[in-house]
């Protein structure tokens, strides 16, 4: 197939198959596949479909919009949003059948919507065991199920699920994760003192799914392994049975020799040290390049070779050494795919994490389906 001159190849059975291995790791507890984000930046529909194939349960994205947008397309399978604002249309996920978290001051407005509607809402009551974001605090979370339960006799909602999210699990050895387990287990008695007792708890983020089977419940809640990376520092997703989904790819768009002491890319925060050919990337930070990503790998001709100064808006230098035989219109694989490259040594190289190089793959890059 011919490829755009820039693109993210999604391989949708690789979606697939992380489900089917994250689902083996988890058994017997449930798999929801987090799509939210575009598909963690693969392609909202492309993901869903893919890891349903895969066997996912549930979808999760953070957004009703989100789910809406699912839905749109079709999407039948069970869906949960997590994440709302006063402006949150409530009515309309209700009405399309979406499962929607609760964190405190929302549940008014659900079981206002609900109450419109003569149609219960479907919700997970959100406890924050630690991580110090959305879901009730353990002060405040007998309050939230004690109204919760007063919604629920009165019709309003059904209490589906009872959730929390880790905070540390991607470093298997800190005690917080403990320290938040105790904490879900003693939010679900209060719940159950007030006869809320439903059928989802559910805690592991892909880190707790791999590394902590007492966190898997009834279901996990997987992002980033379902795209085939892996949330420890110190694992590759190879190493974890997990199989890229994205592949960046572009072809060389120049190549030219310079002399020693050649300054490269804005500010020349970078010189060669001898004679040496460069090579032009086609990919910038408007493609979601980190701008500060130096020395990160890409793959040409079966070789690794490394940025070299900053990422401009549009393209980056790679050092190709003074015997290349590199070309123009060499293919250039950034990450992903056969290359060995995983995205979390670009996330090294800008100091940040493999979830925010892929979900930051920006629009100008065609996401061309495999
Ligand atoms: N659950 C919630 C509430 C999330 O916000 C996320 C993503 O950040 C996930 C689950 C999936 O996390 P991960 O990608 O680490 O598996």
């Amino acid at each position: 197939m011919k490829l755009p001159e820039r693109a993210a190849v999604i391989d949708a059975s690789a979606i697939a198959h992380n489900v089917r291995t994250i689902a083996e790791y988890v058994r017997p507890a449930k798999v929801l596949a987090a799509v939210k984000a575009d598909g963690y930046g693969h392609g909202l529909m492309t993901a869903a479909q893919a890891a349903l194939r895969g066997g996912a349960d549930w979808l999760g994205v953070a957004h009703i919009a989100e789910a809406l947008q699912l839905r749109a397309e079709g999407i039948e399978a069970p869906l949960l949003a997590w994440l709302h604002t006063q402006d949150t249309d409530f009515a309309a996920g209700i009405e399309a059948h979406i499962d929607l978290g609760v964190s405190g001051w929302d549940l008014d407005p659900i079981a206002e919507a609900a109450n419109v509607l003569h149609e219960p809402a479907r919700v997970h009551l959100k406890v924050d065991t630690g991580l110090g974001r959305n879901g009730a605090t353990m002060a405040d979370w007998p309050e939230l199920v004690r109204r919760a339960a007063d919604f629920k006799n009165r019709g309003l909602i059904s209490v589906e699920g009872i959730f929390t999210h880790m905070a540390v699990a991607d470093e298997p050895d800190r005690r917080e994760t403990d320290e938040q387990l105790e904490a879900f287990h003693e939010a679900l008695a209060i719940a159950e003192r007030h006869g809320i007792v439903p059928d989802l708890r559910h805690v592991a983020n892909t880190p707790a799914a791999l590394s902590r089977p007492d966190a898997h419940f009834d279901m996990v809640r997987v992002g980033v392994g379902v795209y085939g990376h892996s949330p420890f520092a110190d694992r590759t997703g190879a190493s974890l049975g997990l199989r890229p989904a994205m592949e960046l790819r572009t072809t060389v768009a120049n190549v030219k020799t310079v002399p020693a002491g050649q300054g490269i890319s804005y500010g020349l925060t970078h010189r060669v040290e001898a004679p040496t050919k460069l090579g032009l990337i086609p990919l910038g930070y408007a493609d979601g390049i980190p701008r500060i990503a130096v020395g990160a790998p890409v793959l040409i001709r079966g070789r690794r070779y490394c940025s070299a100064g900053r990422v401009a808006m549009d393209q980056f230098v790679v050092d190709l050494g003074d015997d290349s035989d590199v070309e123009v219109g060499d293919e250039v694989v950034v990450f992903g795919g056969e290359s060995g490259i995983e995205a979390a040594e670009w996330g090294t190289a800008a100091g940040t994490i493999n979830y925010e190089i892929v979900t930051r793959i920006g629009a100008r890059v065609p996401r061309v389906v495999v």
